[in-house]
């Protein structure tokens, strides 16, 4: 089954992550082929947890970050439990936004997956990708090995869990630029080579993350290449959406 994560970023008043929530919701049936996640903004996380709980049971429900602590002086952050208690059970974590426009470091990064892994049961999506520079440089898969390491870095301490890393080249995201389905294959295989070490306490699917849209969604979840997509704007308009998950499950 492949999994569809939809990342709403800032895009969507909570009347309008609402509404979009109500009219996938009110398909969800058509969708149990797949396991389709949504992540809105944080202020639309509840009112999406109620219209989900009203028997969506194929939709869960995720949050597009969150702090490395349960509570405490932490202005402007969203703890973890608290995403739990409103339904969340995915948070996505270091995504190349928020590396490049709220700072964080692969530090950071690496205390938020610790603490979604040891004290939570959210399942982390971890974001990993190289920026055009990098690819340029070719030093694209020490970019990935390094952000994946660092991020994993200390997780000997917990007990076996489930971790989703998406790859998403920076240079594809919000862009219509895709990478091609040979490279995500590639740089798949190669992320699950580095994960191979973590084996003993993780299991993990691959997704790729990239200008992915209905139209081509099909390449990229299909067999051998990634477990599923990480989808931005064709996540926030309903129809293109609809097809999208349509289109992936058909596979
Ligand atoms: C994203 O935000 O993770 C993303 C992949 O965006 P888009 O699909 O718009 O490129």
């Amino acid at each position: 089954m492949p999994l569809i994560v939809g990342n709403w970023k800032m895009k969507l008043s909570p009347m309008k992550a609402e509404k979009l929530c109500a009219a996938l919701a009110d398909r969800a049936s058509e969708f149990m082929g797949a396991s389709v996640v949504l992540c809105p903004s944080f202020e639309s996380i509840a009112a999406c947890s109620q219209i989900l709980k009203k028997g969506s049971a194929s939709i869960k429900l995720g949050a597009q970050d969150c702090c490395w602590d349960d509570k405490g002086a932490y202005t402007g952050a969203v703890s973890p439990m608290s995403l739990k208690e409103l339904g969340c059970s995915y948070c996505i974590v270091g995504h190349s936004e928020r590396r490049a426009f709220f700072g964080e470091t692969d530090d950071m990064i690496a205390k938020k997956i610790s603490y979604l892994l040891a004290r939570t049961s959210i399942t982390p999506i971890l974001c990993v990708g190289e920026t055009q520079k990098e690819r340029t440089q070719g030093i694209q898969k020490k970019v990935i090995r390094r952000q994946l390491e660092k991020a994993l870095s200390s997780i000997e301490t917990i007990k076996v869990r489930h971790i989703v890393i998406a790859y998403e080249p920076v240079w594809a995201i919000g862009t219509s630029v895709t990478c091609t389905q040979k490279d995500c294959s590639s740089i798949v295989s190669y992320c699950d080579s580095i994960l191979q070490k973590y084996s003993s306490k993780l299991s993990w699917k691959i997704v790729y993350g990239g200008s992915v849209s209905s139209e081509n969604c099909a390449s990229f979840v299909a067999k051998g290449v990634a477990d599923g997509v990480l989808v931005g704007s064709a996540s926030v308009d309903a129809k293109e959406f609809i097809s999208l998950i349509q289109n992936s499950i058909t596979l």
